[in-house]
């Protein structure tokens, strides 16, 4: 069968360079850790092809129907572990088992969707090797301090060490993207609690980050902080300036503070 034609509301931009795909695939270092990867959005295959011959089960999840019989024909081995639908709506774990390691050429228009998906399943999810926009990969590696620095880097570095792997060319790509591509590596750390109320640190991070340019001292103004803690030194700085574990004694202090009202 002839090739899939790029669609652009699936966020298709099909990688043409075998050695890039082979460097994706090399991304995956946790072998030891899982048995089996999904991939988010084969296309026509061309990372598949390279997780085809590591010793994990490769599994692949894909939207556009156009390219399931296409894989189906090119990679008879992935047959049976095709699974056509949406990432952000199957339960793909029920198919796959756990633990698992996820991998992709990420579609860009939904990939912060991906990412909380990711964290909801975080225990089942050791690893993941993915490329992005370079500047959405550089922002979620980024460390504190940097302007990049955002809600989805504080929620992903609490659960895993991210590392910036290298960075990718629009030439590379059928059609090729406005901009250019990073591929990051996600490494479960082995924090399995973050000793504080993770549903309140989550709203914390997220009212933060909303008005990025005030102190958390306004920003923080939705989530009503007790009064006690309004000339509180640390509200003094931005969210952006906060590690993870500032955040965590935060949301403690704040926790702290309401119960003994
Ligand atoms: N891996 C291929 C294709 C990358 S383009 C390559 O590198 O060439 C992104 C892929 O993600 C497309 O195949 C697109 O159909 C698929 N995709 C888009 N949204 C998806 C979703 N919600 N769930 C699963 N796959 C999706």
């Amino acid at each position: 069968m002839s090739s899939v034609r790029p669609k652009k509301h699936l966020g298709q931009h099909f990688l043409k360079d075998l050695t890039i795909a082979d460097n994706i695939a090399n991304g995956l270092t946790g072998h030891g850790d899982y048995h089996k990867v999904l991939e988010i959005g084969p296309g026509m295959g061309v990372l598949t092809q390279f997780l085809l011959t590591q010793a994990t089960e490769t599994w692949a999840i894909e939207v556009d129907r156009d390219s399931i019989p296409y894989l189906q024909q090119h990679y008879p081995s992935l047959k049976e572990r095709i699974i056509e639908g949406d990432f952000l709506k199957i339960d793909f774990l029920k198919s796959t088992g756990a633990p698992l390691a996820i991998i992709g050429n990420f579609p860009y228009n939904i990939s912060s969707q991906i990412f909380f998906r990711i964290l909801d399943f975080r225990n089942d999810i050791p690893e993941v090797v993915c490329m992005l926009q370079k500047e959405v990969a550089e922002r979620l590696a980024s460390p504190p301090g940097n302007k990049t620095y955002g809600i989805l880097s504080v929620l992903l570095q609490a659960y895993y060490d991210i590392e910036y792997l290298f960075t990718v060319k629009p030439e590379v790509f059928n059609p090729p993207p406005k901009v250019n591509s990073g591929v990051i590596r996600l490494k479960r750390n082995k924090v399995s609690n973050l000793g504080c109320d993770e549903v309140l640190f989550k709203r914390v991070v997220k009212a933060g980050f909303q008005m990025r340019r005030k102190t958390l001292r306004n920003a923080l103004k939705p989530i009503n902080l007790p009064t006690e803690l309004i000339e509180h030194p640390m509200l003094n700085q931005r969210a952006e300036t906060l590690s993870v574990e500032d955040f965590v004694t935060l949301t403690n202090l704040i926790s702290s503070c309401q119960k003994r009202v």
